[in-house]
């Protein structure tokens, strides 16, 4: 893009690969007011404070890094929430063979709801965390995970227009504490690549990635590998509610789950902040997370939705 004047690698490029500011970025969009969280009767019934409980349950657990004990736990819990709300859980199990550490199992957790139409919206986060000493994830990826978790209590009790499918990925993140390929977004690869085996990829019309959704006064900017149609749906439904001053028009380019999709042709678009200062460090803690911030991006995922099912049928 033209507008990009800054490029700056991340130190270890976790999740990321770079930041870049477009030409209206050089005010702090923080410094703005920061709009009020939605109740849920003004969301579609999205909660954030049950989604903050999720992230309260999954910090809990503590640190849950692919392939540790505790990582059942964090399954457990996942699957136990999916079930109670009704929803039809998947337990995709595979190896990762040749990470750093060895081979490791890990697992995605898979909702499939079907519908008439066969057009598939795939909503995903991870839900592993960083390897690294008392490293807890409440940000990264607790409330993604959260975030997702009270998303399926309601998609899972209606009614929906098109297939949707929800992924909880395991393996997102490098165990390396460096992020160099191929080491990272196992859980995500391995599903789009059985998704191509089994032919129904190209039924996969739009992926939704949400990953550190967390922090008080968020600032989601345009992730640039993520489609254009479709990072203008979601930002467009944003604008419209009023989250125009965290949905910013800025730029950034971000390595993570979604580019597994979009590299095998799918449509997908990350949300994301990874501007927080403690990304990576034993101090994403429970305090970092703010239910109104879980409560707005819930919002935009609800009302984002039909827009999203009257784009992809009409491009059928
Ligand atoms: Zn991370």
């Amino acid at each position: 893009m033209a507008l990009v004047a800054v490029l700056v690698c991340a130190v270890s490029c976790g999740h990321t690969a770079s930041l870049s500011q477009g030409a209206q970025g050089g005010g702090s969009p923080q410094a703005a007011t920061f709009p009020p969280a939605p109740a849920p009767e003004s969301t579609g019934g999205f909660d954030g404070e049950r989604a903050y409980k999720h992230v309260e349950q999954l910090v809990a657990i503590g640190p849950h890094s692919a392939g540790s004990d505790a990582i059942h736990s964090a399954q457990a819990y996942i699957i136990g929430q999916l079930k109670s709300f009704g929803c039809p859980v998947e337990e995709q199990d595979f190896h990762a063979p040749s990470t750093p550490v060895g081979d490791v199992a890990m697992k995605n957790i898979v909702v499939k709801l079907p519908a008439a139409n066969p057009n598939i919206i795939l909503y995903a986060s991870h839900y592993d965390t960083k390897r690294i000493a008392n490293f807890v994830g409440a940000d990264d990826a607790g409330s993604s995970t959260g975030v997702l978790l009270e998303f399926a209590r309601l998609v899972c009790a209606r009614k929906n227009a098109d297939t949707i499918w929800l992924a909880f990925f395991d393996g997102e993140e490098a165990f390396n504490f460096n992020w160099a390929d191929p080491d990272n977004t196992y859980g995500s690869r391995e599903m789009a690549a059985s998704l191509a085996l089994s032919g129904e990829l190209p039924r996969v019309k739009a992926m939704i990635l949400v990953d550190m959704v967390g922090p008080t006064k968020p600032v989601y900017k345009r992730e640039s590998y993520s489609t254009p149609w479709l990072t203008d749906i979601v930002w467009s439904a944003a604008a419209r509610l009023g989250y125009g001053r965290v949905f910013v028009n800025d730029k950034a380019a971000i390595e993570d789950d979604h580019q597994s999709f979009l590299n095998r042709g799918v449509p997908a678009v990350d949300i994301i902040d990874l501007d927080v200062p403690f990304w990576h460090t034993p101090q994403d803690t429970l305090d970092k997370v703010d239910p109104r911030t879980l409560a707005i991006t819930g919002h935009v995922l609800v009302a984002s939705l039909p827009d999203i099912e009257k784009k992809v049928n009409n491009n059928k």
